[in-house]
């Protein structure tokens, strides 16, 4: 297979530049993947409230042709997501308007959440994030001292969730600033990063990223998102060596979702595939119950079948936490 010059091009980019080279738009997709969007079931007002947003890196590992690919079935609008079902809601993890207040999250113990950004790289239909248009929020400099006065007058707190949106979108300076202010406090033992940019825009582990975080006195994790084998091509595998060849410690989370990784089978190839990468299987979350994703759920005793399949088959280590989000817990929930 040849790969068309403007291609080649793009991935010579920086990840800014590739960001803002995304797909925003459903012919143009479809036609990089040679389907016809009257044989798929596409919906334009679906873009409405949630835009279309896919990176080419990530494209480029669907299937030319299959309006089945698992990937594609992530990120293509469909006519489902307009539909009603019971139990799902605009916000059914219940904290977002308190954290897009304050930017700051703290109902885990020990553990406080600061969400930098309110976009991502990719936008991921059954995300709860859909029915929040807030994309501009940010945590402006004068929040963040502040944020970072409070993280230091309490010494309970041992560990810095970064997460967002997306907060690898902050770009190297406003990272490196953030986490050095972190290495100052002294209570802190850990900082973690939630991401999903090391899979869709593995461009972003820039030489200046990579240096920040082995320089940082704290110990790193990074909380990776892959939901399915297909996603790790030869472009991650790149940037999780170079993470992985930093010290930072590596995880994973997915998503149950119908039609992508609700198989055994499945969910066996993705755990053995990212820890060849280095990276442990963590979570695997049943959906948020958010309106526009139903036809996204797995029901419970189907995931618990599954992850059942999965821990006969792997060793422990690459069985992930099958866990669920509820409304007003301080922790997760444990199914498996
Ligand atoms: C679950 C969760 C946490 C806490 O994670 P643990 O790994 O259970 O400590 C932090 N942030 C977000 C967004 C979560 O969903
Ligand atoms: S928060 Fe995660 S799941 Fe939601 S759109 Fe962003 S990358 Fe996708």
């Amino acid at each position: 297979m040849t790969i068309p010059q403007h291609e080649i091009q793009h991935f010579c980019n920086n990840w800014q530049q590739q960001l803002a080279e995304a797909f925003t738009n459903i012919d143009e997709l479809c036609d990089y993947l040679q389907l016809a969007t009257d044989t798929l079931p596409i919906s334009f007002a679906a873009t409405e409230s949630f835009a279309l947003r896919v990176p080419l890196n990530f494209a480029s590992c669907m299937e030319k042709g299959n309006p089945n690919d698992p990937l594609l079935r992530q990120v293509l609008p469909v006519k489902d997501e307009l539909l009603t079902y019971p139990g799902f809601k605009s916000d059914p993890v219940g904290d977002l308007a308190s954290v897009t207040e304050t930017g700051i999250l703290h109902k885990y113990q020990g553990r406080v959440l600061l969400i930098n950004t309110g976009s991502c790289a990719i936008n991921c239909r059954y995300c709860f994030r859909r029915n929040f248009p807030y994309a501009d929020l940010q945590l402006g400099k004068q929040k963040e001292i502040a944020v970072i006065e409070a993280i230091q007058e309490d010494i309970s707190i041992n560990e810095v969730i970064l997460s967002g949106g997306d907060p690898l979108l902050l770009n190297d300076s406003r990272l490196t600033r953030l986490i050095m202010q972190l290495n100052e406090i002294k209570h802190l033992k850990r900082i973690r990063i939630h991401s999903r940019l090391p899979i869709v825009l593995p461009a972003r582990i820039t030489d200046e990223f990579i240096n920040t975080l082995k320089q940082s006195s704290k110990q790193v994790i990074l909380i990776v998102h892959c939901n399915h084998a297909n996603e790790i091509n030869d472009r991650v595998v790149t940037a999780c060596n170079a993470l992985k060849n930093s010290n930072i410690i590596l995880f994973n989370q997915s998503v149950l979702l119908k039609g992508v990784n609700d198989s055994a089978q499945t969910l066996c190839e993705l755990s053995e595939k990212l820890f060849c990468l280095g990276v442990i299987p963590y979570y695997l979350h049943l959906l948020d119950k958010a309106t526009g994703t139903g036809h996204f759920e797995v029901p419970i005793n189907d995931a618990l079948r599954l992850i059942s399949q999965v821990q006969a088959t792997l060793p422990g280590y690459l069985v992930p936490k099958l866990v669920t989000e509820q409304e007003g817990a301080t922790s997760k929930q444990y199914i498996f």
